[in-house]
């Protein structure tokens, strides 16, 4: 899995999902806040509460899915198996257990399998939405995945 191919390439107007636990959704409200100018200007998703929170807190338009525990973060996954989100931005609560932990580990896994840019905390998202890439087209490399799809070829 070392060879590459072209990748996918984003414009620039990010597609940027965003989840926040229970626990951390007043740092991400507090976070969007300070960047919602620049949030403005790309396309946002979110897990249903935290995108209605977002919504109010922003007024901005996005997109919202199921609560996470209801299955918003495994449609946001699957949204990243299509090569349909840019970023991540997932503030999960490392201090407290939830119902769907499986369904957190998955989105975290996907992300990493289509090298989806992932912050994960306050500090890794400021880093992301200041990036001159945010606003340039970018060329995100995908792992060929070929010899993976191949494996049962020659039985
Ligand atoms: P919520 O989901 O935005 O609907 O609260 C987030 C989560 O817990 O995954």
């Amino acid at each position: 899995m070392t060879e590459q191919n072209d990748g996918i390439v984003s414009g620039t107007r990010k597609r940027i999902a965003m989840v926040a636990h229970d626990n951390e959704k007043k740092a991400l409200l507090e976070w969007a806040k300070r960047y919602r100018e620049i949030l403005a200007g790309h396309i946002l998703y979110a897990t249903g509460t935290t995108g209605s929170l977002l919504e109010q807190e922003l007024g901005v338009g996005v997109n919202k899915f199921q609560s996470g525990p209801l299955g918003g973060d495994l449609q946001i996954g699957a949204l990243i198996a299509e090569g349909a989100i840019d970023l991540l931005i997932f503030l999960w609560d490392p201090l407290e257990p939830h119902p769907h932990d499986p369904d957190v580990k998955a989105l975290l896994r996907i992300a990493a399998v289509w090298n989806v840019p992932v912050a994960c905390n306050a500090a890794s998202a400021d880093y992301m939405i200041t990036s001159p890439l945010l606003t340039s087209e970018y060329q995100r490399t995908i792992p060929n995945y070929d010899g993976y799809k191949d494996r049962f070829k020659k039985l």
